[in-house]
């Protein structure tokens, strides 16, 4: 067999492309596979599908897998047509996409491997920069997304995540119900994920039953702003409610504990621990110790209230309304998540 035919077998290049000729660089480790394409045959418009004149073509590279340990290269004269209604648009090729310097079957391999490693093992390991990668997964997650279509849930989940040590946060919308990404957003601003709730379509925003959240005043206002009847279907995180509580009734402690000290009193002296302690958890020794404290007239003790919201989220069959104390939000009332 022929090197022309392997290499066409091989690629799985089909009429009117064949492979005309192949080149081996034993210096630089490269082979330079030519790709031709047969004169004659009608060009394509690739927006519309339709049949249009010739224009020119412009000479294309795109590295493939290797062949053994040779970097393998596709090499081509891609056609561009004057498209009636588009203009000069280069026509596509069956074995890459729009604008990539990679055939697909490389791309398939790079985010096989990225699966398995990290991007930096990735980079070295293929010689690739940073940059190559990052296209080539953008183009997977729009291959991805096209694949998936639209989705519409019922239950919201907003969250934020931090990378770069913390210093840039992005924003991850999750269908609950499926465990499924729907989208990440470059930062935490409202407008971003308000532009998310605008391009889902009007039956999609209706049929959002609740959106679990942290206490983040742009995911609020967004959802306040996007999601028809949002005020009784935001649903703030307990993890995070509890979060908030416990730092006010903590503040609240200190302020009265100096009131006190000032008065002689230790009435509240090492008792930090006992009211960020779930009840439900505490021996009950110290539950009974700490029972008075809990039940004096002390600014601090309301904490058992604190407590009880904090459960509800795990107890109530349903989720139960409740408005949180503390933590820069005061809006309407809310749902405690459930989950
Ligand atoms: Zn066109």
């Amino acid at each position: 067999m022929r090197d022309t035919d392997l290499y066409t077998r091989i690629l799985g290049i089909e009429a009117p492309w064949h492979v005309s000729i192949v080149e081996v660089d034993m210096a630089d480790r490269e082979i330079v596979v030519q790709v031709g394409r047969k004169a004659g045959t009608k060009l394509c418009c690739p927006i519309c599908g339709k049949e249009s004149p010739g224009y020119d073509s412009r000479r294309r590279r795109w590295r493939h897998l290797d062949t053994c340990q040779y970097k393998t290269i596709l090499e081509a004269n891609v056609p561009r047509v004057e498209c009636p209604e588009h203009g000069v648009v280069t026509t596509s090729v069956p074995w890459a996409e729009p604008n990539a310097g990679f055939t697909a079957m490389f791309e398939a391999l790079v985010i096989d491997w990225l699966k398995e490693a990290s991007t930096s093992a990735v980079s070295r390991l293929m010689g690739l920069s940073w940059n190559a990668i990052d296209g080539i997964m953008q183009r997977a997650v729009k291959r991805g997304l096209a694949r998936r279509g639209q989705i519409c849930t019922r239950r919201l989940g907003i969250d934020e995540t931090a990378f770069k040590k913390r210093h840039d946060y992005v924003t991850i919308v999750s269908d609950q119900s499926g465990g499924m990404v729907l989208h990440v957003g470059s930062d935490r601003k409202k407008a971003g994920l308000k532009e998310w709730y605008e391009s889902l379509p009007e039956s999609c925003l209706q049929a959002i039953e609740s959106v679990s959240m942290d206490m983040w005043p742009a995911f609020i206002n967004a959802t306040l702003e996007s999601v028809p009847g949002a005020q009784e279907k935001i649903a703030f995180d307990k993890f995070h409610v509890a979060k908030y509580l416990g730092e006010a009734v903590d503040k609240v402690r200190r302020q009265e504990h100096k009131v006190l000290m000032a008065e002689g009193r230790e009435d509240l002296k090492s008792s930090k621990y006992d009211w960020l302690y779930n009840q439900a958890n505490m021996p009950p020794e110290k539950r009974r110790n700490f029972r008075a404290l809990r039940e004096s007239a002390l600014k601090t003790a309301p904490g058992p209230s604190r407590n009880w919201l904090c459960r509800c989220g795990v107890t109530s069959a349903k989720p139960g309304r409740a408005r949180p104390g503390s933590g820069g939000y005061r809006g309407p009332c809310v749902v405690v998540s459930n989950r």
